[in-house]
C-alpha cells in the first residue's frame, strides 16, 4: 500500500518511520528541506506538567512523555546519533505571591494525580547550586518534564528515513488534495500529481493553506547562549517570563519564547527580544556577560482549543497529524502510534475520538 505524508517536520517523518517498519510504501512531500519548521525552531521541551496541562490532554502528553526513552534509544540505535534526550527535570520559579500561590496549587493537583510535583523555597533552589535572581520567591519542581534536542532528533530521524526505501521530495510544495466520491485520490504538487492509497496532511501551520482543518500559526521567537562551563545549569528553568532550556554535555542554553498572532510575519523583533532577555535576566542575572549565539523563530501549529487534530477526515483515506501547537516535539511518539495503528489495523484509540477534527463540527451546529 501506497501512503503520502504531506510535511517533513518532526511528525511527518515520525509517521513515515513508523509506517515503513510495518512495510507501507511511503513518500514524503517537503515545500523546503526537511524538519526545517517548527520541528527545528522548538525548545525540546517534553514538558506536560511544566505547561499547566489538564484533563485527557495532559494524560495524553504524559504517556507521549513516558514512550519518549525508548523512541530516542531505537533512534539512537538505528543511527549512532545522540539526540540529546536529557531527564532533566524543570523548576518553575515564582515571581510573586500570586505566582506562588497558584504553582503550590498546581503542585497539589499534580500530586492528587499521582504524578511527581513539589514545591521549593527559594533557598532550596540555592541549595541546588543556583544563583538565582533577588525576586524569585521559589519554585515548583516536576522532576519528570524533560528534554530532547529537537534539532538533533530530527536530524537522526532524517537520517533514518535516508537509509530506507521511503521516497522523499524536497522543495515541491503541495497545492492541492484530491478525493471523488469522498475518497482520496491524489495530490497535485508544483510538480505534478502523486497517486496513493491514503494521504496524512501533516503540514504543521500550513495545514489550513490545504484543507479547511482550523489550523493557523502563532509565531514564537527564541535565542541561544552559551555558558562558561558545560553544564552550568542542569535542569530547565519555565516561568512566565522566559523558558531556559540547557542542553545535555554543551554549554549551549535555548531560552524561548513569544506567542504571538501575527500570521507569517517572519524575523526576530526587539521586542520579542527584549522580553526573553529580561525572562532571563531576572532568572539569572550572572549571565549578563554571556554570549548569544543565535537567535530564530518559528510557527507552532495552532488550532482554537489549544489541542490536536488527529485521525480522520471528512475524506476515506486522508488522515490528520496536525495542531500540535505548543507541544508536537511531546507527541511526535504517541502521534506516530496511534496514527499508524490508525492505518495498519484500523484500531481507533479513544484519544483520536478525542482529539478528531469533528469536535469543531459540533459547535457549529
Ligand atoms: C518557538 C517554538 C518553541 C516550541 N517549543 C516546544 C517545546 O519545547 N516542546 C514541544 O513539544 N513543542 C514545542 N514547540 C511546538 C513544536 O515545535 C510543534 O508543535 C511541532 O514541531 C510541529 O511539528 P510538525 O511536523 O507538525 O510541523 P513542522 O515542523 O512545522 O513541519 C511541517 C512541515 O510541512 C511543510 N509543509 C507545509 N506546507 C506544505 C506544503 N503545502 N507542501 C509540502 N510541504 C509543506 C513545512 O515546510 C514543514 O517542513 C515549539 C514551537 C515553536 C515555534
Amino acid at each position: 500500500m501506497k501512503g503520502v505524508i504531506i510535511g517533513g517536520g518532526i511528525i511527518g517523518l515520525s509517521i513515515a518511520r513508523q509506517l515503513y517498519k510495518l512495510g507501507y510504501d511511503i513518500t514524503i512531500v517537503e515545500k523546503n528541506t526537511l524538519g526545517r519548521g517548527a520541528s527545528w525552531a522548538a525548545g525540546g521541551m517534553l514538558a506536560p506538567l511544566a505547561e499547566g496541562l489538564m484533563g485527557d490532554f495532559l494524560k495524553f502528553c504524559v504517556e507521549s512523555r513516558d514512550m519518549y526513552k525508548s523512541f530516542v534509544e531505537e533512534i539512537e540505535k538505528e543511527t549512532g546519533d545522540n539526540v540529546g534526550f536529557w531527564e532533566c527535570g524543570i523548576i518553575y520559579p515564582a515571581f510573586n505571591e500570586e505566582e506562588k500561590e497558584l504553582l503550590i496549587k498546581r503542585v497539589e493537583y499534580y500530586k492528587k494525580l499521582g504524578y511527581n510535583a513539589s514545591w521549593l523555597e527559594k533557598k532550596d533552589i540555592e541549595d541546588m547550586g543556583y544563583q538565582i535572581g533577588k525576586g524569585i520567591i521559589g519554585g515548583a519542581y516536576f522532576p519528570e518534564d524533560k528534554q530532547v534536542d529537537n534539532r538533533r532528533l530530527v536530524i537522526a530521524l532524517i537520517k533514518y528515513l535516508k537509509k530506507t526505501k521511503i521516497e522523499i521530495r524536497l522543495f515541491e510544495k503541495v497545492k492541492f488534495i484530491n478525493e471523488k466520491d469522498g475518497i482520496f485520490k491524489s495530490i497535485t504538487t508544483e510538480k505534478g500529481e502523486i497517486e496513493a492509497d491514503f494521504c496524512i496532511l501533516a503540514a504543521g501551520a500550513w495545514s489550513g493553506e490545504l484543507d479547511p482543518v482550523n489550523v493557523f500559526p502563532k509565531k514564537g521567537q527564541m535565542f541561544s547562549f552559551k555558558t562558561k562551563k558545560k553544564e552550568e545549569l542542569k535542569n530547565i528553568f519555565y516561568s512566565r517570563r522566559a523558558y531556559i532550556i540547557p542542553r545535555k554535555d554543551t554549554n549551549l542554553v535555548v531560552v524561548g519564547a513569544t506567542e504571538e498572532n501575527v500570521f507569517f510575519k517572519e524575523g526576530n523583533t526587539v521586542g520579542g527580544m527584549i522580553l526573553l532577555l529580561k525572562g532571563l535576566l531576572d532568572t539569572f542575572p550572572y549571565t549578563k556577560d554571556y554570549e548569544i549565539t543565535e537567535t530564530w523563530y518559528g510557527f507552532r501549529p495552532a488550532t482554537p482549543d489549544e489541542l490536536p487534530i488527529l485521525g480522520k477526515s471528512d475524506v476515506k483515506n486522508l488522515y490528520y497529524a496536525t495542531g500540535h501547537y505548543r507541544n508536537g516535539i511531546l507527541l511526535a511518539p504517541i502521534t506516530a502510534k496511534l496514527i499508524s495503528d490508525l492505518i495498519h489495523r484500523e484500531e481507533e484509540s479513544p484519544y483520536l475520538k478525542i482529539f478528531s477534527f469533528d469536535r469543531f463540527k459540533h459547535k457549529m451546529v
